[in-house]
C-alpha cells in the first residue's frame, strides 16, 4: 500500500498507514473515536492543503477537514477518504482598529480570546477552550453572550477556503456571497477552510459564575432556574446543569466523586449590581457554594469546565420547545446515577432567536432551550454505557424535543432535514452541488 501511493507521489505533509507516526497522525481530540482513514495530511500552509485537494481527487479518495477532532464521532467510517488535519495552520493576529481576528484553520478558541483580550476585546467563544475556530463557526457557535449577541456565524467577516478545483478561495458578504452564505451553518461540505476572520465585540469582562447545589435538590433548582429563565434579560446566558464527578485523582476536591446540581450564569452588562438582584432568587434557594464573581473574557473561557486536553467521550445534544415540571422530572430521573458526567440545558432565546441580516444559513434557533450530554468513555463498555444512558434521555425527553438539532451539538448522524429548515437545505444542495460537483468534500454531518 505504502509503495503504491510512494509512486504517485503523496505530497510531503500526508502520512500513510503503517508509516512513522500513523496512529499519532490519526488521533481526534475525542481520543474514543478510532480514525482509520485512507490517509492523513498534515499541511502546515494553504498551499499544501490545496496540494493535497488536489492529490486526492486526482487518486480518487474523498476529503474531510478536521480542525481539533471534538466532532469527530459523527464522521463515520473514513475507508477511501484523506482526512486533512489543520493543527498545524495556526497564529491567530488581531486588527485593534477594525476589529477582526484572524484565525488559521488549527486554531482554537482559547488563543482567539487571548488575542482578543490584549486589545481589551472579546470573541463568540464556546465553552471549551480547546474548540476549533472553525469547526464551532461552520456549524453555528453559540457561546455565553450568545442571547446578547447571537450566533457566531452572524459575526464572520471573510473566509478562506480551498475549493473541489484545488483553488484558494477568499469569500464574504460581497465575493462569493452564496457560499459564504453556505459555510456560515452549512458545515464541513464545500472545501478545506484554511483561515476565518471573525468580528469581535468591545468587552473585557462579565459578571459570571456558579450556584452549587446537592444532587438531590436537582429537581427543585432546576425548576426554579427555568423559572428565572423566563425573566431575565437578554444580557444573561445561563445553563441548568447535573454535574456526577468519578472518584478518580485528576477530580479537585469538593468535586472528586460527588454530583451536583448546578445553575452556571453569565451576565454581559454594565451593570454587576443589577445581577446580583437578579440573583437573589436563587439565592435564596441556599446553595452550597456560590462563585459569581467578575472574569476576564480569558477566566470565562474556564468557566464552564470543559477539559482544555484531548479525552475520551462520548455524547448527544439536542433541542427543547419547552422545559415543563415533567419534563424536568424526566431529565432528572434519567441522569441522576447514571454513567454521565455532565447533562447540561442551556438557555438562548433573545438574539438567538432572531434571524439577523447579515446571518448565514444558519442564523437563528426558535427553541429556547438546547441540550447536551456527555460521558467519559475510555473503554468500550463505558462509551456503551454513556450512549444507552443518553439514548434513554432523549428518547424519554421526545415529546419536548424540537423537530430540529443543532448540528455541532449532535454527535451522531442525524437525517440532514432536522439540522436545517427544508428551503436552507435546498439551497445548500443547490451551492454544493455547484461548488462540488463531484462530492469530494464529506463533512461530519453530510447534507
Ligand atoms: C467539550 C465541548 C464543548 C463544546 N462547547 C460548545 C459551545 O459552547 N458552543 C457550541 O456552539 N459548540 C460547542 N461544542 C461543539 C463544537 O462546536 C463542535 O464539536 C464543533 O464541531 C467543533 O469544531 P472543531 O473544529 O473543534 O471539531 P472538528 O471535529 O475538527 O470539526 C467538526 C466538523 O467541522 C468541519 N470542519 C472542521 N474544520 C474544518 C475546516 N478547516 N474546513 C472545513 N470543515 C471543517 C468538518 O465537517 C468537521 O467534521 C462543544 C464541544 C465539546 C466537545
Amino acid at each position: 500500500m505504502t509503495q503504491l501511493y510512494a509512486e504517485v507521489r503523496a505530497p510531503a505533509s500526508v502520512v500513510l498507514p503503517g508509516e512513522e507516526g500513523w496512529d499519532e497522525a490519526r488521533l481526534a481530540w475525542n481520543l474514543a473515536v478510532d480514525q482509520r482513514p485512507e490517509a492523513v495530511a498534515l499541511p502546515e500552509s494553504a498551499e499544501e492543503v490545496a496540494e493535497v485537494v488536489r492529490w486526492a481527487a486526482a487518486e480518487g479518495y474523498r476529503v474531510t477537514a478536521q480542525s481539533t477532532g471534538h466532532n469527530a464521532a459523527a464522521l463515520g467510517d473514513l475507508a477511501g477518504t484523506v482526512l486533512v488535519k489543520l493543527e498545524r495552520l495556526r497564529g491567530v493576529t488581531v486588527d485593534p482598529e477594525t476589529r477582526i481576528a484572524r484565525a488559521p484553520a488549527g486554531s482554537i478558541w482559547i488563543e482567539v480570546v487571548e488575542a482578543a483580550a490584549g486589545h481589551g476585546l472579546a470573541a463568540l467563544a464556546g465553552s471549551s477552550p480547546d474548540v476549533g475556530v472553525v469547526g464551532y463557526t461552520l456549524g453555528g457557535g453559540l457561546s455565553f453572550l450568545a442571547r446578547k449577541h447571537g450566533l457566531m456565524t452572524s459575526h464572520v467577516n471573510a473566509i478562506e477556503l480551498v475549493t473541489a478545483d484545488g483553488e484558494l478561495r477568499r469569500v464574504d458578504a460581497e465575493n462569493g456571497a452564496e457560499l459564504f452564505w453556505a459555510l456560515r451553518g452549512g458545515g464541513g461540505s464545500f472545501g478545506v477552510v484554511t483561515t476565518v476572520e471573525i468580528a469581535l465585540l468591545e468587552l473585557e469582562s462579565v459578571y459570571a459564575g456558579h450556584l452549587w447545589f446537592p444532587v438531590d435538590r436537582a429537581a427543585e433548582v432546576l425548576r426554579a432556574w427555568r423559572d428565572w429563565t423566563e425573566a431575565v434579560p437578554e444580557e444573561v446566558t445561563s445553563i441548568g446543569r447535573i454535574l456526577q464527578f468519578p472518584p478518580i485523582p485528576e477530580i479537585p476536591e469538593p468535586m472528586r466523586g460527588n454530583a451536583f446540581a448546578v445553575v452556571q450564569a453569565i451576565y454581559c452588562g454594565d451593570d454587576s449590581a443589577e445581577m446580583d438582584a437578579l440573583l437573589e432568587p436563587l439565592r435564596a434557594l441556599g446553595p452550597a457554594m456560590d462563585t459569581f464573581r467578575p472574569l476576564s473574557m480569558t477566566e470565562l473561557s474556564h468557566l464552564h469546565m470543559d477539559p482544555d486536553h484531548p479525552v475520551p467521550g462520548a455524547g448527544d445534544g439536542g433541542m427543547l420547545d419547552a422545559l415543563t415540571d415533567e419534563a424536568i422530572d424526566v431529565f432528572v430521573r434519567e441522569v441522576v446515577g447514571k454513567p454521565i458526567l455532565s447533562t447540561e440545558i442551556r438557555h438562548y432565546g433573545g438574539a438567538v432567536a432572531r434571524s439577523r441580516p447579515e446571518h448565514g444559513a444558519v442564523s437563528a434557533f426558535a427553541a429556547p432551550y438546547i441540550m447536551f450530554a456527555v460521558g467519559i468513555a475510555p473503554t468500550a463498555e463505558a462509551k456503551a454505557a454513556v450512549h444507552a444512558t443518553v439514548a434513554s434521555l432523549m428518547a424519554s425527553l421526545e415529546p419536548w424535543q424540537s423537530g430540529h438539532t443543532y448540528l455541532n451539538f449532535a454527535e451522531s448522524r442525524r437525517d440532514p432535514r432536522t439540522l436545517w429548515p427544508e428551503l436552507v437545505h435546498a439551497r445548500l444542495k443547490r451551492i454544493k452541488a455547484e461548488v462540488d460537483p463531484e462530492d469530494l468534500f464529506r463533512s461530519n454531518h453530510p447534507l
